[in-house]
């Protein structure tokens, strides 16, 4: 009997696979089931606060914009993940690929016309911070990507030892590789398990956009449960203790989230990953750079405007900062930095 059952079982799983292939991958089906949870918590929470609370009810028909406003947060919310979630994090195969895609391009129309070349195509598909020779516009140098990458570290550097094992692409500074996702990341900043994919360079501006809807939705969630504490605590004793239970789950998630939002606050504003602050003493090119020298940071305006106007179609390559460079940014602040906005 048992056996009959879990051949059935494992004849219907089949099917299923079958029908959606990609739920045959244990990673996928795993990303699959923490969305599911998610959006099921957040359902949970929602659900339970009108069943219980009547007045909440009446609340949408007396102030409806108080309500349509918490269910647009809510919607918004759950978008911005799912969003996040489906985001490149800027691979550096598909960085290279661009290059090479574009370098195709220049070759065969800079043999029919030069002319058509600047017509067709204004845009550039990777930039490099700083460089005076590595970019590769339509109409200008055709740069290999190892040469592209060369470049951008001190010269003398070894090819080798830029190279990834695992997909054998060479990698600028602050990529890493990635053993969850099997890729090189551009800007790596960690491989988030809840949303099942990568933070890079692509999405770590909607990741920080989803962490901070997210708060702001716990913290009027929290709201609205405190307010049917305060009116209906009397009443249903069982109901109020399932309403505190969620309180105590939602604080304890508000908490994590306000410290996750705070955290990549800071790190959006001195331009550093994750990575890059937890394993500062490991990357070789951070070794030996005061811990307060940020080597990347290029003043706090310009790091915020670059990471809320960075577009995910543009690979954004930055080389390493030069010793004197690093000297500059090493030298203490003085009354005239503060007047001439250095951090700036
Ligand atoms: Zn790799
Ligand atoms: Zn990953």
């Amino acid at each position: 009997m048992t056996s009959l059952c879990q051949s059935s079982f494992n004849g219907a799983l089949d099917r299923c696979y079958r029908i959606s292939p990609c739920l045959a991958n244990p990673a996928r089906r795993s990303s699959l089931g923490l969305k599911v949870a998610l959006v099921l918590l957040h359902l949970i929470y929602v659900g339970i606060l009108f069943l219980f609370d009547n007045d909440l009810i009446d609340k949408i028909k007396e102030d409806p914009w108080y309500m349509a406003l918490y269910f647009l947060l809510f919607v918004a919310t759950l978008i911005q993940y799912f969003v996040t979630s489906g985001s490149s994090p800027g691979y550096v195969m598909d960085a290279m690929r661009a290059l090479n895609e574009k370098n195709a391009v220049f070759a065969k129309a800079s043999m029919s016309s030069k002319r058509s070349v600047s017509s067709k195509d204004g845009n550039l598909i990777i930039t490099v911070d700083g460089s005076q020779s590595g970019i590769t516009p339509v109409g200008g140098n055709v740069t290999s990507w190892m040469k592209l990458v060369l470049d951008m570290y001190p010269s003398g550097t070894s090819v080798r030892t830029l190279t990834c094992s695992y997909c054998n692409v060479e990698q600028p500074p602050r990529a890493k590789h990635c053993h969850d996702c099997d890729k090189c990341v551009l800007q790596f900043d960690h491989h988030c398990v809840w949303l099942g994919t990568c933070i890079g360079q692509g999405n770590h501006c909607r990741f920080w956009w989803y962490i901070c809807g997210e708060t702001a939705l716990c913290i009027w969630t929290g709201i609205l449960c405190v307010a049917y504490l305060k009116s209906n605590i009397t009443k249903a004793w069982w109901k109020g203790a399932i309403m505190i239970l969620l309180l105590v789950i939602l604080s304890i998630s508000l908490i994590f989230l306000l410290l996750l939002l705070l955290f990549h606050s800071y790190l959006i504003l001195t331009n550093q990953t994750t990575y890059e602050l937890v394993r500062r003493r490991r990357i070789p090119y951070l070794r030996g750079i005061p811990e307060r020298v940020y080597p990347f940071s290029k003043g706090v305006c310009r790091n915020l405007y670059e990471f809320c106007c960075a577009r995910s179609d543009i690979y954004k390559l930055e080389r390493l900062p030069t010793a004197v460079e690093l000297e500059e940014k090493s030298r203490p602040y003085t009354c005239l930095d503060f007047f001439t906005c250095r951090c700036c």
